[in-house]
């Protein structure tokens, strides 16, 4: 409520002043089709401040070749399948996003199991209740996604990295979750998001592997690409569809960004 309430404030009183030159990326997780409506809204309020960045135009603007925004880019974590909803509604607007997936939740025998153990142990029963709620995108839905012009990057292989996480963990958790994907998707991977939190889920090793094995690491840090482009650490902000329109301003503010410096560093000197 109060979040609701600041963000609202700060925005009437000074409403998003993003350069040119920004990119916004979303973080986005569960979209039950119950809020295929509250998602469009969302989408359509962001439309009024921000251009659509695509997926494919990143390397573009990491290269500092494009400029001509405040752009905005759609990511969701964890490869829900009721993320067809939210395409559905990206794909109304002629927008594309990038899906994170987990495989070992896609190849998991009881999928719902393995979401409530290692992806999302708290679940808020209002929101999230039909099945479609706690099982993965399957291989078909993935090239489907593909094929309306959304990408598909790896959310490591199970979830479960860690910065504790010794040698062979991080070798499959980032290089043959990579593998997996192009693989089973028949494509080339260039996008890794950490799990849970950055500076919780990655160590020095996973760092430099993430480096070698894809061009852009997704972050759960939020931050202004105006201030540095690096496609190794591409900030994010956390909205999800069942939150105000109030919360949603302050998750796109810029009050709340001074928080992070010393997490961002902290991430930066490993
Ligand atoms: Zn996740």
């Amino acid at each position: 409520m109060a979040k609701a309430w600041a963000g609202s404030l700060e925005y009437s009183l000074s409403p998003w002043h993003y350069a040119a030159d920004e990119l916004v990326v979303l973080c986005m997780h569960s979209t039950p089709k119950s809020h295929s409506a509250a998602f469009d809204s969302i989408v359509k309020f962001l439309l009024q401040h921000f251009k659509p960045l695509a997926p494919a135009e990143l390397a573009d603007y990491f290269e500092g070749k494009i400029s001509a925004g405040p752009y905005v880019l759609f990511t969701f974590d964890d490869g829900l399948k009721n993320n067809l909803y939210a395409a559905q509604v990206l794909n109304a607007h002629g927008l594309n996003a990038l899906f994170f997936v987990v495989p070992d939740f896609v190849e998991a025998s009881d999928q719902t199991a393995y979401y409530r153990a290692h992806i999302r142990k708290t679940i808020d029963s209002n929101f999230d209740k039909e099945e479609e709620d706690f099982t993965a995108l399957s291989i078909p839905e993935l090239q489907a996604l593909m094929s309306q012009g959304h990408r598909i990057g790896s959310h490591s292989m199970s979830h479960l990295l860690r910065a504790s996480s010794d040698a062979d963990m991080i070798e499959r958790e980032v290089a043959s979750s990579k593998k997996w994907l192009n693989e089973k998707l028949n494509t080339d991977v260039d996008s890794f998001c950490s799990p849970i939190n950055t500076n919780f889920s990655i160590s020095q090793s996973s760092k430099r592997s993430i480096e070698k094995n894809y061009t852009f690491h997704f972050t759960t840090f939020p931050g202004l690409h105006t201030e540095q482009k690096d496609p190794a650490l591409v900030y994010r902000r956390n909205i999800e569809v069942n939150w105000s329109l109030g919360k949603i301003k302050y998750a796109l503010g810029k009050a709340d960004l001074g928080r992070w410096n010393r997490e961002i560093e902290r991430y930066r000197q490993l």
